[in-house]
């Protein structure tokens, strides 16, 4: 018997929601996502290495993946 394992990034979507997105300003769907590292057993992420590495924001109108700093902005209305 033999492991297989490895260390490599996740990433999951931890939010969906709509923002006016800065690239096509339009009012459209995102994914807040975060990365982290995980070390994984049999290609099954078991134990987060490190803390979230960062978060960022796809918009699923244009596809841009931009900074989760611009949900802040977007949220002044
Ligand atoms: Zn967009």
């Amino acid at each position: 018997m033999f492991f297989i394992f490895g260390i490599g990034p996740k990433t999951k979507v931890v939010e969906k929601s709509q923002f006016v997105c800065p690239v096509c300003r339009s009012r459209s769907a995102y994914e807040l996502k975060q990365q982290r590292n995980y070390f994984s057993l049999f290609f099954i992420p078991l134990i987060p290495l490190s803390k979230a590495k960062g978060e960022f924001v796809k918009c699923l109108n244009c596809g841009t993946e931009m900074s989760s700093i611009v949900l802040k902005h977007a949220q002044q209305d």
